[in-house]
Parts: C-alpha cells; structure tokens; sequence
C-alpha cells in the first residue's frame, strides 16, 4: 500500500513513488509530438480514472498528462511507475474525452498535445485545484464552548474557524502565527484540508441591469422553434441580416435553459474585441457569466475554468479554445458569427470551434445554433441537405431598414488619398447632417510599401516574398508575415533618391481624413490600436460619445461593434478583395462587406453605403450588391459544388517548409505519386505548387491540396502518410496536415 502524502505536505495530491510497483498499467497521453499513448503503471491503492491528471518520469526529467484507460500489461514489459496523481477525481469527463480523441484524430494532431487544449494554463502545468486550509474538529468545537481555550489568539482562531465550517484556507490565515495554529493542531481541536480553489465569489461585469428588448414576430417564432425541440441534439442555423437582433433570441434561449439549471456555452471569434456583446449579456442575464480567451492572466482563466467546469457559472463567453471547456451540465451550445475564420485554428492543433461544439452538441444530445448575417458556405449547404434546420430573421430589429449599398466607379475619377471626390462629398454631407461616417480599409499600417520613384527600388522583408508596411507613427518598416522590423530608411538605398508611399493603409486614411475634414474628431481602429491595453475602450467611448465623427478601420470594425449614429460606411478599396487568390476569396470578401455595410443605419437613420471600385461590372460584386448576401451565396456555392471544391468535397493541405526550397518541394512531389496511384482511386491531388506567401521568416513554402468527395477516403490517405513519413528523415524540413483549410496563403 502506498504512502499518501497528507495535502499541503507536498506539492501533489499523492505521492505514489514505489519502484517496485504492480499495480494495474493505463495508457497516459502525454504532451509531445509522438500520436500514441503511453503505458504507465498506478500503485494499487490509488484511485485512477480516465481524466485524472498524473505526473510521470519521462526521459530526464517529468510530464504532466492525463489517465486515457486501463491496458493489459504486457508481460515481460517493466514498465514506469507514475509519480503522483493530481487529481482525486477526473477533471474531464469521458463524453469530453472521446471528443477530444475524435478531434486529434480528424486533424492529424498528437493526442497527448490536444488533450492539453481542454486545459487552461496553470493546470498544463501540474497546479493543483486544492488549497491547503484548517478546519475545526468537533474537538474544537467543544473546547470552544466549554469556554476551555485559554490563549486568546487560539481562541480567536477557533472563532474564526467556527464562523466557516468547511475550512479557511492557510493563506487567509497569516495574521495567526506559526506556533498559534500549530498549537491547536497538536492539541486536534482543529485539522488540515484540502479546498477547493475556486471560491465561487467571481464577479460578473459591473453593468446596468436591463431588460431584454421584446421579441418581434420572427424572432418570437426563432426562438419557439428552438424551445420546442429542447430534448435532442438538432443544428439550428440563425440565419439574421445585420441589426436583424439575433442577440436577443439568444438572451431568450438561455434564460430558458438557465432557470432549468443548465449551462450554456457561447463561442465567440475573438472576445477582446467584442466587449459590447459581454456587457449585453451580463446586463440581461441575471445569472453567473464567465468569459474564457487567452487574454486574461492565468489565474483569471482558472478561475473562469473551474466555474464552468464545476456548474458555477451557468454562461459561457469564449473563444475557440473554450469549444473543449469541460462543464458539469451543458444544456445549450451557442456559436456566434459562425462563419468568421478565427473560429479555425490555423497553426498547430487546426481545430474548427464550431465543428468541435457540433460534435460535443451531438453526443451530449442537445441543440447547438449558429448564428451569423453571413453563413458559410459549408453551413448553406448543411442546410440544403436537411441537416440543419433553417431559423430565419429576415428584417432588421426596430423597424431599421437595411443600408442600400451602391459602387462608386473610381475610373478616371480624381483622387485624394484614396479618396474619390464622389465619396468625399457623401462624407461631407453626411457629417454636415449629424451623422457619423465609417471608412473601412483591410490595411494598416500608413503604406503597402515604400518606394523609389527613380531606380525602382523597393522595401522588401529580407525573409519573405513581400513588401514592408510602413508605419509612420512608430518610424518603421514591419512586415505582416514574419513580424521583423526595421528603420526607415531616409532616402534609397541605391540611388539617394526621397522615397514615397505606395498604396494606401489605415495611417494614411486618417491623416488624409484629418486634412479634409479638420473640424471632426477621427479614431482609427486596427490592429496597432489594439496592442494596447485599454486602448480599443478608450476608442469606442470616444466615438459612442461622439466627441469622433469619422471613423477609419480594418476588419476589427466588423466585429461586433455597434455605432448607432453611423449614416455611412464607405468601402475605400473593394477591387481588393474583388481579386483575391484562394478559391475562398470571394465567400471571404462577400462576408466583410456585408458585415461593414451592417454597420450603417442601424437606429432611426436609413444608412449609405459606398464601395469604392474599378470594376463596377465585376458579376459577383453586382450580384452582392443588387440581391444580397443569400442569393450571392447561393450562386457561388452551386459554382463550388460544380468545380468539385470543398464543401462538395472534403479537403486537406499539406504545407512544408525548409530552409531551401528543394527538400520541401521534393518531400510535397513524393507525398504527390505515392497518392496518384490506382490504389487512391478517388483522391485528388493538386499539386505541389508554392504557396501565395513562397518565402516566409526564411523559409520556403510548399503545398499539396488533396480533395475527395469520401471523407474517409481524404482520412485514409493522410494516416497513410503520416505512417509513411515517420519512417523518413526530414533534415529541416516541417511538414503539417491541415485538415478543412480555411488559410490557403
Ligand atoms: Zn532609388
Ligand atoms: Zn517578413
């Protein structure tokens, strides 16, 4: 029988140390690259369980994983004891377990590496859920009664001990000295325990109560449909134009199912930046909210973590590393603006969000919605096919209207910093009459690049195949692809000439707003800004107070923000995305516009909205433009289904990358015929091509798409060469399967 180690008397639940130990073996996933589990054997005596965390001796040193499941030993095998559990009882319970084996193995990625992702920080690293604290005995108790605690800080100890029953922790005890609580430990009128870390006292957001707006007719009927199929797992696509309320049937649903004492998950794509939709819900719903992203410190997402794992909170916020958030009792799955990208990971464990929640929604039986003004294609075609069933908010909340939206033809107009006089004017009138104006530019920075007008030469990273941004406000020239930053030269290295901008970025946007329109305040919002703390808040208040009248914008501006006094949305460079080199390019382009347009008019004010063009015939832009995102994305899906591209077939990129492009291109060219055989008779193979970006941070890019209408076919091929290529050795090169890509560059 093992020695347990008393808690707080060491750094692990139990010390399990016994060389000669025969206790039962179980597999253990462990962090690293290899994709198989590990045998290890427990001391008979503990209490192992799939879920529990372990340390165990690896190598040199030691690893923290997780208990998979019994194994047969094999006999003859000595195998290595663990070194100690962590956990008395599992955190993650077996539902969320077979998720997570389902979703290393649909991505390709390690086992051991992917259980990690259900994990916040502090508990990858081995940290305890307890903390060590004292308890009164009834020893104590009676003592304290009988009036026969003579020291007066001993009895004002027990006091305080009385006044908590299940314990105080050691760390609030502090003002009690060493020997005062030893002395009452010795004499057994108090005893040391083990609490738990969360306390349950964290705070939602401190806002105004509110009640929830009443529903209109169509989202009345959303959410009865939804309610009325509680008890199984069914996917709702919440298909609502832009200020159409979605929020609001979402308010609902979840009211319903918390005061069933049901939790709720709600992915979001990127919570930093959509803290208008966290004030929302903590203002309407009066119950337990946590929010989960990788912004809050680690002792924040613990917290936050334990909450939802233990049912304390009852709601939800997270971003796509809370899609393995374990709960204690999840009744509702929530997916938000479902058809953003940053719900995929792209590097690493390449996991979509909304997938995981579809499969987690499944085997928990219970309904899972995706909600977006702009569904993905892959969720259209879901529905096509009965799937999904279709919720539809057809009109905007309130008796707003929609925005109308018209091209500007920018050929052979003068232009002013990217400017047609065309949309200087509308900018003008609509200040003049009140109204704020929103510029939405996919560029910061202050130029693409910069130039010299006499020999030709240009600001190119030195690591990749692409220009440097020029940020003029922090004198430097960055690039987007691999971070590296260097000085502003002041003239041409070559020749000494002045150098000048080339293209248009969000710097130059509003320095060139600032010089027309000087009497109106501007924010810019973009990356840059966010890079500082409390920056974007600082912002937004300015221009919700309306102290700034223009505002300049990436992207970021589509995310969830609402600015009600917008009467225009100006769309600086559409032929931007008009043209772009994936074949998601124009789902991708289609999805910001819409979204930016829906900025506009979304109170009392019928909205403008203005797309800047060379190619005001350009089909597809007059088809969004003239009919709407539905009828758009219904054409491209049939030219998808047509050309045979996903979501008609599954798809997998294999990217590698080596310092010198051979070894990767040759490894790609191999992968290429050893598939092109008739014993893959169903499985294309483009490639291998460079990619967009053939350079980046000084390696060279390749990549090989394979596409196959069976997805077990596409799954096949890619165990086949992962099998295959750990028999080769790769001198440099990194390879990586990315299964569903969203990222082609
Ligand atoms: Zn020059
Ligand atoms: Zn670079």
């Amino acid at each position: 029988m093992p020695k347990l180690g008393k808690v707080g008397s060491d750094h692990a639940l139990g010390v399990l140390t016994d060389e000669s130990c025969v206790g039962p073996t179980w597999s253990v996933a462990l962090p690293g690259p290899l994709p198989r589990l590990f045998s290890y054997c427990v001391p008979d005596g503990a209490r192992p369980a799939p879920g529990v965390r372990i340390r165990v001796p690896f190598g040199r040193g030691q690893r923290v994983g997780v208990l998979w499941a019994p194994v047969l030993a094999e006999p003859g095998l000595a195998l290595k004891c663990i070194d100690s559990q962590l956990d008395a009882t599992p955190l993650l319970d077996t539902a969320l377990l077979d998720c997570i084996a389902w979703a290393a193995s649909y991505y390709h990625y390690p086992l051991g590496e992917a259980v990690l992702a259900a994990f916040p920080p502090a508990l990858r690293k081995g940290g305890l859920l307890s903390r060590p604290g004292l308890r009164l005995t009834e020893t104590g108790g009676e003592a304290l009664l009988a009036e026969a605690v003579r020291g007066s800080r001993q009895r004002q100890l027990l006091q305080m001990l009385s006044a908590h029953p299940p314990g105080v922790a050691e760390s609030e005890l502090t003002q009690f000295a060493h020997a005062v609580r030893q002395s009452v430990l010795v004499k057994e009128w108090v005893e040391r325990v083990a609490l738990p870390l969360a306390t349950g006292s964290f705070q939602n957001p401190a806002v105004e109560p509110a009640s929830p707006k009443p529903l209109n007719a169509a989202q009345q009927s959303a959410v009865a449909a939804v309610a009325a199929d509680w008890a199984r797992f069914q996917v709702w696509l919440l298909d609502g134009v832009t200020g159409s309320g979605k929020t609001e049937v979402y308010l609902s649903l979840i009211e319903q199912v918390t005061s069933a004492g049901k939790q709720v998950l709600v992915l979001v794509p990127e919570i930093a930046l959509t803290p208008q939709l966290v004030a929302r819900f903590a203002a309407h719903l009066r119950v337990a909210l946590v929010v989960l992203h990788s912004g809050l410190s680690d002792s924040d997402r613990l917290q936050g973590w334990i909450a939802a794992q233990s049912g304390t909170a009852l709601v939800v916020i997270g971003t796509r590393s809370a899609a393995f958030q374990p709960f204690a009792n999840l009744g509702l799955v929530i997916v938000d603006e479902e058809h953003d990208p940053s719900l995929k990971q792209n590097e690493g464990f390449g996991f979509h969000a909304r997938d995981v929640a579809i499969w987690r929604a499944r085997s928990l039986n219970i309904p899972i919605i995706l909600g977006s003004a702009t569904p993905a294609l892959e969720s259209l075609r879901n529905l096509q096919l009965n799937r999904y069933r279709g919720l539809s908010l057809p009109e905007r909340a309130g008796g707003a209207r929609l925005p109308v939206i018209s091209p500007v033809d920018v050929r052979g107009q003068r232009m002013s910093g990217g400017l047609s006089v065309t949309l200087i004017e509308a900018v003008e009138q609509h200040l003049l009459a009140g109204g704020q104006v929103l510029l939405y530019l996919n560029r910061r920075g202050y130029a693409p690049s910069l130039l010299c007008h006499a020999c030709g030469w240009v600001a190119a990273c030195l690591h990749c195949d692409a220009f440097m941004t020029w940020h003029r406000q922090s004198h430097l020239l960055k690039c987007h692809h691999c971070g590296h930053e260097r000085a502003v030269p002041s003239s041409c290295p070559d020749c000494q000439t002045t150098l000048s901008p080339r293209g248009l970025g969000t710097e130059q946007l509003e320095d060139v707003l600032a010089g027309l329109f000087p009497d109106f305040g501007i924010e810019r919002l973009d990356r840059d800004v966010l890079g500082r703390k409390g920056e974007l808040d600082r912002r937004l208040a300015r221009i919700r107070s309306g102290a700034a009248r223009l505002i300049v914008g990436t992207q970021i501006l589509v995310k969830g923000h609402d600015f009600p006094e917008v009467s225009l949305v100006g769309v600086v460079d559409a032929d931007q995305g008009l043209f772009a080199n994936d074949f998601r390019g124009s789902e991708r382009f289609a999805q910001q516009l819409i979204q930016v347009a829906g900025r506009a008019g979304r109170a009392d004010r019928l909205g403008t909205v203005l797309v800047q063009t060379h190619h005001p015939d350009h089909p597809g832009l007059n088809l969004l433009l003239r009919r709407g995102y539905g009828f758009f994305a219904a054409q491209l899906l049939q030219e998808r289904l047509e050309a045979g591209l996903p979501p008609m077939r599954s798809s997998a990129l294999i990217r590698a990358d080596g310092p010198d492009a051979a070894p990767p291109q040759g490894l790609l060219e191999t992968m290429a015929n050893g598939l092109s055989t008739d014993e893959w008779v169903g499985l294309s193979v483009w490639g291998p091509v460079e990619a967009p970006l053939a350079r980046r941070a000084g390696r060279f890019r390749y990549q090989l798409l394979l596409l196959a209408e069976d997805r077990g076919l596409l799954h096949d091929a890619l165990n086949h060469l992962d099998e295959w290529i750990g028999t080769r050795r790769l001198s440099g090169v990194r390879w990586s399967i990315d299964v569903d890509p969203l990222d082609m560059a």
